[in-house]
């Protein structure tokens, strides 16, 4: 195992990149364990040859892992494992095998590393994962847990998006809202179809145009993804991938709060300072999407439904902090957010100075 300890650039307590027997970078990172000692976070799966992209990804995003638990008051610290691909979807026979192996890999961290389902990946894959490791999260047939935990997530973006509007609308009502989901898949389609249950206006968007059938359903209008990027809407919900609002776009945002489920929304840090300069109310990403980590977290801790949902239910407290904080230290919502997540955990996650 190749391993590439924290030379100083990086803030992680483990980077590992592996290949698989055919060929494929698989990177694991792991940026801290918390105080459980168990770095918990998704297996996702990378349409690219690249393992640079792959390693950027999971560094990354192992470190919004840590900064989603902290915020969440949850004691496991965040990792990451990404598997790049150059096809769209490895299927058959070559992802179970692929997959088979990289449960090998995760069970060599003896439970320092805990992964489950991600973007690109599904619990029909977690499943194959649990055949070669105990340390898989978010199976639907297993005891304890609610397994997939998209609903979760939708149900904490559901939250944030009313906290957001309850800042700047002065109401925490969806009924006549406009909101704009980018993505409908596990989490997206539940997002649309509760905010449009309770009466919002919605506009939806997906590169998959299967995915039409949710917006004729839920009586949404179907946009392109750049136009609906520019729409003219009350709340703009990023459920796809990362980087969806970048330096060339941020002026086109007609959108008065952001807050979806996608990990990393904007491109680079400084996109948050320029959507505070226009006005418009980003809610960040680890705070509006932890109750996936939250549901699978359960399954570590000794699963309590109840309290699940509470700890999900009170993102809506944490993001009144982070505007609070926003506000009174003329900082951006990331920086209020990151502050807090640093105060929740302290220095015993070894989270760098830098960020
Ligand atoms: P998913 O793979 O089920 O759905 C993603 C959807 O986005 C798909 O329908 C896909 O076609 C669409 N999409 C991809 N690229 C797009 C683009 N450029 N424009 C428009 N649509 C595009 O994933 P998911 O589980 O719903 O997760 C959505 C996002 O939320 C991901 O970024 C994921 O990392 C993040 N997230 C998910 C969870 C969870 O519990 N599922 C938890 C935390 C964060």
């Amino acid at each position: 195992m190749t391993s590439l300890l924290s030379d100083g650039s990086w803030d992680h307590e483990e980077v590992h990149v592996r290949t698989t027997r055919t060929g494929l970078p698989v990177v694991f990172a792991i940026h801290s364990r918390g105080g459980s000692g168990v770095a918990l976070g998704g297996c996702r799966l990378l349409t690219s040859s690249n393992a640079d992209d792959a390693l950027k990804d999971a560094i990354r995003l192992s470190r919004g892992m840590t900064f989603k638990a902290a915020a969440a008051g949850l004691q496991h610290g965040g990792g990451k494992c990404v598997i790049a691909a150059p096809t769209p979807s490895l299927t058959g026979a070559v992802r179970r095998d692929t997959l088979l192996e990289v449960g090998d890999m995760v069970e060599e961290f003896d439970g320092r590393f805990a992964t489950g389902a991600d973007a690109g990946t599904d619990t029909d894959d977690a499943r194959v994962l649990r055949e070669r490791s105990r340390h898989i999260v978010g199976i639907p047939d297993l005891e304890k847990g609610w397994g997939d935990p998209s609903a979760l997530t939708a149900t904490g973006v559901i939250v944030a998006i009313r906290a957001a509007c309850e800042r700047v609308f002065d109401s925490d009502g969806l009924a006549g809202r406009r909101i704009a989901v980018l993505g409908l898949g596990k989490v997206g389609a539940d997002v649309a179809r509760t905010a449009a249950e309770e009466g919002a206006q919605l506009y939806v968007s997906d590169v998959d145009l299967q995915k039409k059938a949710i917006a004729d359903e839920i009586g949404a209008t179907w946009l392109g993804p750049e136009d609906l990027l520019g729409a003219e809407t009350d709340v703009l919900s990023p459920c796809a991938l990362g980087g969806v609002v970048n330096r060339y776009n941020v002026a086109g945002l007609r959108c008065r709060v952001i807050a979806g489920s996608a990990n990393n929304q904007l491109a680079d840090p400084t996109i948050a300072a320029l959507l505070r300069r226009r006005g418009i109310l980003y809610v960040p990403d680890f705070i509006a999407n932890a109750g996936g980590m939250i549901s699978v977290a359960g399954e570590l801790d000794g699963y309590d439904e109840a309290e699940a949902m509470t700890r999900t239910l009170a993102i809506r407290e944490t993001l009144q902090d982070v505007f609070g904080a926003s506000h009174a230290l003329a900082v951006t919502t990331v920086e209020a957010a990151e502050r807090l997540a640093r105060t929740r955990v302290g220095a015993r996650l070894g989270i760098g100075s830098e960020q």
